[in-house]
């Protein structure tokens, strides 16, 4: 179709240019984490946005570990890691790739560069390094190591391997230039002596390649065709540009800068994170405050709703901030069809049909969801003893309050109807019970129309109502205040991000309900069994969300 308008981000604009171009047949995206966290909402961006990437024009995705500075790597971080692609729905090619696979090319490529004399070995410690790179507003000034031969940086760089230097001594440098406006190309460290443990290398290695060098090396080896990375990389590219060139790549990467995502006043700094584990003041790093791709799943996010919420915000070459509420709206419009809408009640008082026959049983025929038929219906128990909630009940009402009241008859949601005829209150004035009666001609399902009333709540029948407990969650950061303290760069928590209520009561379906399985509960909003606390004796749900919206799509 020819005036069909097709609307592609930056990134596939490029992708498509390179194909017209010829150079490269098939596409090769990949996602290289560094094994020091769990991952956050950030990052299934990147995935999902490389992933998506390699599906949409018949590529390749890769899942590879830059793991290539061992101090702060660890094996727990590789597997979560793991599973949270895995759950994204983000299927990788091949095997699980580790960056540290590839020490041995990477210990050759630098050995190409001295020959080539692209690179050298240099004894200035890291202070004067520092003093010899000059500033923004200054050239640098040339080591005094810069013209060592070509024999002896060979020599002096298979000793450095071979451990014959204490750590820090020295370091291999690329030989670009010290006067570049770009202080990335100031011949830049691309090898250092440490003796540091690996998790997948051990001792085997007691030199580790800088960052800058290692990454682009690791894509050309693995075909990789479009690096993308976030925006705070961009002046490193004259850089990946160059060591992909110096080595000769016969296609060669691209590197491609896009902006991070931020959420408002929520905390995806992994520093930040990490700190709240190691403080107690969130359950691990999934708690489901917190925006870990781990915690989004225990507080019953679906990979469906975060990709939703990845297309919304879209791909973008500048920084900027997205409401949380937009995530939420995702999760509601990705749940709203796909799950039964309960009755639960989370804080609960009792009322009494005095008027229905003590002992009797009535089993109502619930319909699942009204907006999707193919869920099917349920059978609720209803007899002489519910629970209701709390709030749907007020000794003195005002105006415009349908719901319960002395003298008021209000529809039971899938029930009768019932007019509140008394309350019993203990001595501190907390109403302890409530009675009403019914009329038999109400029930619901038997078409009648004889009047109308304003208020539907909903209830559960005690006797057979299952309890548990409802965790509520607010933002773990305080909206007022903004995420961190200007004094001290601390975090400004919300003592109210989580609530617990212990007395809630389900109805009787509910109780076989798995870890991670979701309902909405009407009139509450959406909720998920929680996956680490809860168990058949003790059932554990968490709030994932409201029913109510503050973000409009479009606006
Ligand atoms: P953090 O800043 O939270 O520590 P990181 O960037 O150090 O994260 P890496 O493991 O190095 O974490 O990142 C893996 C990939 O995820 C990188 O390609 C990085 O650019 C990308 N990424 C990290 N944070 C975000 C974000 N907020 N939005 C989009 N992509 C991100
Ligand atoms: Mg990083």
């Amino acid at each position: 179709m020819e005036n069909e308008v097709v609307s592609k981000n930056f990134i596939e604009q490029i992708i498509d240019k390179d194909l017209e171009d010829g150079c490269y047949e098939e596409i090769c995206t990949r996602f290289p984490p560094e094994p020091n966290g769990y991952l956050h909402i950030g990052h299934a961006k990147s995935i999902l946005l490389n992933y998506g990437l390699a599906k949409k024009y018949g590529g390749k995705f890769h899942l590879r570990f830059d793991d290539t500075n061992p101090t702060k790597e660890r094996t727990e971080f590789v597997e979560s890691i793991i599973a949270d692609v895995e759950w994204l729905g983000a299927k990788y090619d091949g095997d699980v790739l580790f960056a540290s696979n590839y020490f041995e090319q990477m210990y050759e490529a630098a050995v190409k560069l001295i020959k080539k004399g692209k690179a050298y070995v240099c004894d200035l410690t890291a202070e004067e390094i520092r003093e010899y790179r000059g500033t923004l507003t200054e050239p640098g000034k040339n080591s005094p190591y810069r013209d060592r031969s070509v024999e002896e940086n060979l020599d002096l760089f298979e000793r450095m391997k071979n451990g014959e230097f204490a750590d820090g001594s020295r370091v291999l440098r690329a030989k670009i230039d010290m006067s570049s406006p770009n202080i990335n190309m100031r011949d830049p460290v691309i090898y250092r002596v440490a003796r540091m443990t690996h998790h997948n290398t051990g001792d085997q290695w007691c030199i580790y390649p800088m960052y800058d060098f290692a990454h682009p090396i690791e894509d050309a080896i693995e075909g990789i065709t479009h690096s993308i990375c976030t925006l705070e990389f961009e002046d490193h590219r004259p850089l990946y540009d160059w060591v992909v060139r110096e080595l000769e790549y016969p296609h060669p990467p691209k590197q491609i800068e896009f902006a991070k995502l931020y959420l408002q006043n929520v905390i995806t700094g992994k520093r930040y994170i990490k700190k709240l584990v190691e403080d107690g003041i969130v359950d691990g790093w999934d708690d489901p405050r917190l925006v870990t791709i781990a915690a989004l799943r225990r507080r019953g996010f679906t990979p469906e709703s975060i990709k939703m919420f990845m297309d919304l915000v879209g791909v973008s070459k500048s920084n900027s901030s997205v409401d949380y509420a937009m995530l939420e709206y995702c999760i509601r419009e990705d749940l709203k069809l796909k799950r039964s809408r309960m009755m639960a009640v989370l804080d609960p008082v009792k009322l009494i049909i005095d008027n229905y026959p003590e002992g009797q049983v009535e089993y109502m025929d619930v319909v699942n969801n009204q907006e999707n038929e193919a869920l099917g219906s349920r059978k609720v128990p209803f007899c002489r003893e519910l629970y209701i909630e709390r709030d749907d009940f007020m000794e003195e009402p005002p105006k415009k309050y349908f719901r319960l009241y002395p003298g008021n008859e209000v529809r039971l949601m899938n029930g009768y109807f019932v007019t509140c005829t008394d309350y019993k209150k203990d001595e501190n004035g907390v109403v302890t019970e409530i009675h009403c009666t019914y009329d038999p001609q109400t029930r619901s399902g038997s078409g009648f129309t004889g009047r109308k009333v304003k208020g539907t709540i909903h209830w559960v029948a005690a006797p057979f109502a299952v309890k548990a407990e409802v965790r509520l969650y607010e933002n773990l950061v305080d909206e007022e205040k903004g995420v961190y303290n200007k004094e001290d760069g601390s975090l400004n928590l919300n003592p109210n991000s989580l609530t617990v209520l212990k007395d809630c009561w389900l109805e009787p379906g509910l109780a076989d309900a798995k870890g991670g399985e979701s309902f909405q509960f009407v009139r509450q909003g959406f909720f998920c069994v929680d996956v680490k606390d809860s168990s058949p004796e003790h059932p554990v749900f968490n709030r994932i969300v409201s029913l109510k919206s503050s973000y409009k799509p479009g606006k």
